[in-house]
């Protein structure tokens, strides 16, 4: 069964990790896509995978920073240039930041931060909300994490943007039901990507792969998730398979965020 066939999903973050994984899935159905990363090799790297699954694929590389409103508002409306709708949205992209005590985190550190998690994900729901209430259809997926619904330490900036991404996913989803349009956010705790071997790496330094073996020893699964696994999940709550799930905010990690 093909989900995706004539649909057009917009992926930001889709040069790695989970946006990588996302976009695959969704090429694996047929979706036509556009893909947002600010790293320009990342995305040639998708893309060349996603051709490997699906060489008719339809794709559209935008290079854009998703803190800049402006490329924001950009990568929208190149996507109803070429292709006229969107259907999907994952909006995805961010990163950790450095782990610090509250006392010690960096304001620049803070504010960027915040810019892309939070104030990224607000520009990319508004352009593309905009669109989908028009059409009286889409989805949107937002990337929060564990780190947005419970703290996790040494992160300020990761979990209060985090949290903002709840706050704006809940908000929107009463705002645009109406529409026919539907608002969802994922919850991964640590699925192993380029950033959670970052984050071992800030923790471990060159030790960072026994360090994560301690990581997940309190995990109810004793594992990493896998990037793929993140794929299935986002590539279902964008299908309309999904359109009555609204609001919710779905953790993927193993059962840990319901540990006591
Ligand atoms: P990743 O580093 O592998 O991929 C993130 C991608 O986003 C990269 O390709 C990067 O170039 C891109 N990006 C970063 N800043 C950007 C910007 N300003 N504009 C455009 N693109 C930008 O990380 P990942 O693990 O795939 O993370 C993806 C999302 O999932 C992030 O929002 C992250 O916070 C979230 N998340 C990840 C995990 C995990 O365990 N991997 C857990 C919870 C939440």
């Amino acid at each position: 069964m093909k989900r995706f066939e004539e649909k057009v999903v917009i992926v930001t973050g889709a040069g790695s990790g989970l946006g990588q994984a996302a976009t695959l899935q969704l090429a694996e159905e047929g979706a036509k896509l556009v893909l947002v990363d600010l790293n320009e090799t990342g995305l040639k790297e998708t893309e060349e995978k996603v051709l490997a699954i699906s060489p008719e694929a339809e794709v559209l590389l935008i290079t854009a920073n998703v803190a800049d409103e402006n490329a924001v508002k950009h990568f929208v409306d190149a996507t109803l240039e070429k292709f006229g709708k969107i259907d999907g949205f994952f909006n995805n992209a961010g990163i950790e930041g450095k782990q610090n005590l509250t006392e010690d985190f960096g304001i620049e550190e803070f504010r960027k931060v915040v810019s892309i998690n939070l104030n990224g994900v607000f520009y990319g729901m508004k352009y593309v909300l905009k669109v989908m209430k028009e059409q009286g259809s889409g989805s949107i997926v937002n990337t929060a994490s564990v780190g947005g619904i419970r703290g996790v330490g040494n992160q300020s900036g990761y979990a209060a943007s985090k949290h903002g991404v709840v706050g704006l996913t809940r908000n929107s989803a009463i705002e645009y039901g109406q529409y026919g349009v539907s608002i969802k956010a994922i919850a991964p705790g640590a699925i192993m990507t380029p950033m959670v071997e970052g984050s071992l790496r800030q923790m471990g330094g060159d030790n960072w792969e026994e360090v994560g073996k301690e990581f997940v020893k309190p995990n109810p699964m004793r594992r990493f998730g896998k990037p793929e696994e993140v794929g299935y999940l986002v590539a279902f709550l964008l299908s309309n398979q999904a359109d009555f799930i609204n609001g919710v905010v779905v953790p993927i990690d193993g059962g840990q965020s319901y540990k006591y």
